[in-house]
């Protein structure tokens, strides 16, 4: 079976024997050893020297703990979406009180950072930025580091969502200035879905001590505290720590800039297959096509939900559709984690075969 969704994705065989090992005490000395062993590894994947705190939840969960930890009620945002999960990130914010001002794009489109900056400018009142790194809607990757500087001149905070980025395409944190970072273990980490990690700088910790929405589960004051006990305040998912523990020294063997090289090397593949065929990317401008995750216009004779089923039940290959408003217009391959070209040409080759299979009747 070939998983090519944008998570959860698959796990190395390695990862999977340690996911089935008998449970450990998670606060006894093992589960301590383990957690101070992952968590310089995460920093380093962060490329950071900013806490790195593992939380037990999805990737929403790590976005709903940003907004949570550094936003009081009433605070002006500027939710920057370009498409369903920047939506996603506005929404949480507005739903615990803040203020969101919208900077909005069409699906396909990158942020323009003189975007931000001439929002930024046009409402001084804002406090932070809500920006999502790589849209796995629409399969484009944002100017990050040029958004941050935007953002980091103007002396705002920076969150952002790098679900489906961090690990897998290149994300700087300290070099680029970014106050809370937040990914998801099923995505870039070739773990099971469970953990989040989010980091933090020192700014982001000021504004968390007088942030005022209301928290408990995901404070990250109380998770701080656990730290140095090398345990977590509530009981974590110690089977995705397991896994963990095994993926990140896998990732670390084979080097952050292997990785990153070889996201792009599967990403352009999946786009050279995408025009051979005379189809369309998503992502108006190639430049900001992700690594991660390619989304595909679907011809206007094409039933997606026949090439997807057609992939998955005839030639045991699973992509995705097209999220929300996208149902039925895009195709979506993928391509994060433990995945190689060799993969990634099974997977053209079996969509060569279905593609003459999915159209409408
Ligand atoms: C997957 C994803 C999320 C949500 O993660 P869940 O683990 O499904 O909660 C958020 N943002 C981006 C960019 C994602 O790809």
């Amino acid at each position: 079976m070939q998983l090519r969704i944008p998570g959860p994705t698959p796990c190395p065989d390695e990862v999977l024997k340690a996911i089935g090992r008998q449970m450990i005490n998670h606060r006894g000395k093992e589960f301590a050893e383990m957690q101070n062993r992952i968590t310089p590894k995460l920093q380093q994947c962060f490329q950071t020297k900013n806490d790195v705190l593992i939380l037990t939840t999805s990737g929403t969960g790590g976005l709903e703990s940003a907004v949570v930890n550094i936003l009081s009620p009433g605070d002006r945002v500027l939710g920057i979406s370009i498409g369903i999960f920047g939506d996603r990130f506005a929404e949480c914010a507005k739903v615990y009180g803040a203020e969101v001002i919208p900077l909005k794009y069409e699906w396909g489109q990158a942020v323009n950072p003189d975007d931000v900056k001439k929002a930024l400018n046009e409402n001084p009142g804002v406090k932070a930025v809500l920006v999502t790194h790589n849209e796995t809607s629409t399969g484009t990757a944002n100017p990050l580091k040029e958004i941050a500087k935007v953002v980091k001149d103007a002396g705002k905070l920076i969150l952002v969502d790098a679900v489906s980025s961090m690990s897998s395409i290149d994300v700087q944190v300290d070099a680029w200035n970014l106050d809370v970072v937040v990914s998801g273990s099923q995505k870039g980490w070739m773990v099971p879905p469970g953990l989040a990690f989010v980091s933090i700088s020192e700014q982001g910790w000021k504004a968390q001590a007088q942030a005022k929405m209301p928290r408990f589960y995901f404070d990250y004051t109380r998770a701080k505290k656990f730290i140095p006990d090398g345990q977590t305040p509530w009981t974590p998912a110690v089977s995705v720590y397991f896994g963990l523990d095994v993926a990140l020294e896998i990732m670390l063997k084979e080097g952050l800039q292997n990785i990153f090289a070889r996201h792009a090397r599967v990403a352009d593949k999946a786009r050279k297959w995408v025009k051979s065929k005379g189809l369309e990317l998503l992502v108006a401008n190639e430049k900001y096509a992700s690594n991660t995750v390619t989304a595909v216009k679907a011809p206007a004779d094409m039933e997606v939900s026949k090439f997807t089923g057609t992939l998955r039940d005839e030639y045991k290959v699973v992509i995705a559709g097209g999220q929300g408003g996208m149902k039925g217009k895009v195709f979506r391959i993928g391509h994060l984690g433990f995945v190689t070209e060799k993969d990634m040409d099974e997977v053209l080759g079996a969509m060569d075969k279905a593609l003459p299979k999915a159209k409408k009747v």
